[in-house]
């Protein structure tokens, strides 16, 4: 049974990151007339009360969006990302944060369509009452890791594939790069995010070789840290691993996770990670 809710993490470093990537992809897809469609293999509730019981619980969200929000100094992609998070709230009170449904619904034009993966049993319903009135979302009450491939490739031949999973089972690790290597196998042109946490750096150092003995190019590794590595401290830092990105990201990331480093980063202790993990060719 799933334990795991996001709405103890919303908003926090991670997310930051992830929805800052997120937010670049898709802005980049819109650059083009052609739709996409956009899959989201690990959708959470849609949206978060950063008022509410579990985000006060683990005031995880004072060490991400709160320190961004009335920031006058962001670099572009992160005022960009703030922005968007502002829709949601009043002007000078945070109290909302969109999950990655509503952030890619809100830079999804008429012809695109996004597609919702969740499993978890009270998550699908929010999930559902928050996304399910529009048309060009669909929601599926279904393991996104698997049953993702039944959509692939989408019609538009355009798209993002975001892959979030929590984690909780530590297959998870070995079965979001077997769930690439065949995403990738029916849709070789897609795009691909997938988040991972750093808890213990090993898992990670396992992760990126499979993924580079995966077969897959063009492969990019983007990681804000606001720890030292650390096997005690819980989560010290995250990434994403994107595969196709645009070309304009590694660039845009060189502005951003630098910044992020120092501004979120504890004690001086923030770092990141900018690197290719499989070329181009
Ligand atoms: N992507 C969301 C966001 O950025 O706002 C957060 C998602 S949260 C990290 C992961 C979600 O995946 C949880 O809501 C969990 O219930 C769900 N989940 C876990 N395993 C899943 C699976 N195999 N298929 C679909 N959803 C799953």
């Amino acid at each position: 049974m799933l334990s795991y809710r996001h709405s103890f993490h919303a908003g926090n470093f991670a997310d930051v990151l992830k929805h800052i990537i997120l937010i670049q992809n898709l802005e980049y897809l819109t650059k083009k007339d052609k739709p996409f469609c956009c899959i989201d293999t690990h959708a959470g509730p849609g949206k978060y009360e950063l008022d509410g019981e579990y985000a006060l619980k683990t005031r995880e969200f004072e060490n991400g969006i709160a320190k961004l929000w009335q920031r006058k100094d962001l670099p572009e992609c992160v005022a960009r990302y703030v922005s968007l998070i502002k829709r949601f709230n009043s002007p000078d009170k945070l109290t909302r944060y969109p999950g990655s449904p509503l952030i890619t619904k809100q830079l999804l034009r008429d012809k695109d369509r996004l597609c919702l993966f969740e499993l978890h049993n009270t998550e699908i319903k929010l999930l559902t009452a928050e996304a399910n009135k529009d048309k060009r979302i669909n929601v599926f009450h279904a393991d996104g890791l698997t049953d993702c491939l039944k959509l692939l490739p989408p019609f538009e031949r355009r798209g993002l594939v975001l892959i979030d999973p929590s984690y909780e089972i530590k297959s998870d690790y070995q079965q979001v790069v077997e769930t690439l290597v065949a995403m990738h196998k029916r849709f070789a042109t897609g795009t691909y995010a997938l988040w991972y946490p750093v808890i213990e750096r090993s898992r990670n150092q396992k992760l990126e070789r499979a993924i580079k003995a995966g077969g897959i190019n063009n492969v990019q590794l983007f990681e804000l840290g606001i720890r030292a590595d650390s096997n005690e401290h819980g989560m010290t830092a995250s990434g994403m691993i994107v595969i196709n990105p645009p070309w304009t990201l590694a660039a845009e990331m060189k502005q951003v996770l630098p910044w992020l480093a120092e501004v979120l980063g504890n004690n001086n202790e923030g770092f990141y990670r900018i690197e290719t993990l499989v070329s181009d060719d």
